[in-house]
């Protein structure tokens, strides 16, 4: 199999990163795509390597569904700014993010009122801290952000304790994001009593197939979210969520906005705030304008699935 690299910069930085870049692979069932961040040594990309896998050689469950809900995400940007991407996104849910480091408590209220305006009494509101906040600051925040009737916080706090003192103490659902890491984690956040809802990843999971299976046993509310990848890893995210018996949140897959090229020509973008359970195939010269020369990622992709066999041989 030849890998194909790719390096695309991002419209909005994500995770400290200005490009985006992984490896796309075509097999037996597709492309599929491989894209853990740098940091990530073998044994974390081990079950990135399995999505990838899952998606070129095995294909994915049957879907029950036909379209899957997104939700637009508005960054930590003043209200007036934050209306206007709420109302240009034409999704009937948006994700805020709050707490923001070096920003005021009255800049994330300001912004989810914004929001609030602009999505109407209809829509629904969440808003995600990414750990950022200590449990008395989260408890009173959240008391203040509720009066714009929030569905649910992702990641209030950094660790499942945290998340669960939180939970104790507030009536807005709480959602478990950055400590929902291994497939092995959604267990441990339901044991915990740390959160009502758990956000799961295809590639940090290990496929679309090994996603289910986790949240069948977690037992939790799933929302689906990306990576930030391409329409070909989208894809595997759009799978998860068109195969899950119950999707009551809106996902979070509308990220291909926050890159400056796509893969595909039929782009995994939203319409009316739903995207196409669809699988969008590679078009040559797309990649051919972002494809780079390959370095190491042959080596991680090996070190990736030698990890991966070798935790599958042992009994
Ligand atoms: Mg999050």
């Amino acid at each position: 199999m030849t890998a194909r690299a790719f390096a695309i910069p991002m419209r909005t930085r994500f995770r400290g990163l200005d490009v985006r870049e992984g490896v796309l692979v075509r097999g037996a069932a597709g492309w599929g795509e491989f894209s853990p961040f740098a940091e990530y040594g073998p044994r974390e990309c081990a079950r990135w390597w399995a999505a990838c896998h899952e998606a070129a050689e095995l294909g994915w469950p049957a879907p029950v569904r036909r379209r899957v809900p997104v939700n637009v995400t508005v960054p930590a940007v003043g209200p007036e700014q934050a209306h206007r991407i709420t109302a240009a996104g034409g999704c009937a849910t948006a994700k805020v993010k709050v707490a923001e480091k070096g920003q005021s408590e009255n800049e994330d209220l300001a912004r989810v009122e914004a929001v609030r305006d602009a999505i109407g009494p209809g829509g629904r509101v969440r808003v995600d801290a990414n750990g950022a906040w200590d449990v008395d600051r989260a408890v009173r925040m959240i008391g203040l952000l509720d009066r714009f009737d929030l569905e649910y916080v992702e990641q209030p706090c950094a660790t499942l304790e945290e998340l669960g003192r939180v939970r104790r103490r507030v009536d807005v659902p709480i959602a478990a994001d950055e400590s929902v890491r291994r497939a092995e984690d959604p267990l441990r956040v339901r044991a915990a009593g740390a959160a009502d809802i758990v956000v799961l990843k295809v590639q940090p999971l290990g496929g679309v197939g090994a996603a289910l299976e986790v949240a069948a046993e977690c037992g939790l509310p799933v929302v689906v979210s990306s990576a930030v990848e391409t329409s070909v890893g989208l894809a595997a995210g759009v799978a998860l969520a068109a195969a899950l018996p119950d999707l009551p949140y809106a996902c979070g897959l509308a990220t291909m906005q926050l890159l400056d090229a796509d893969v595909c020509a039929e782009s995994l973008l939203p319409v009316e705030g739903y995207l196409p359970v669809s699988r969008p195939v590679v078009d040559e010269r797309l990649l051919a304008e972002v494809e780079v020369d390959p370095g190491g990622w042959p080596q991680r992709m090996a070190a990736a699935r030698g990890q991966w066999e070798g935790r599958s041989a042992t009994p």
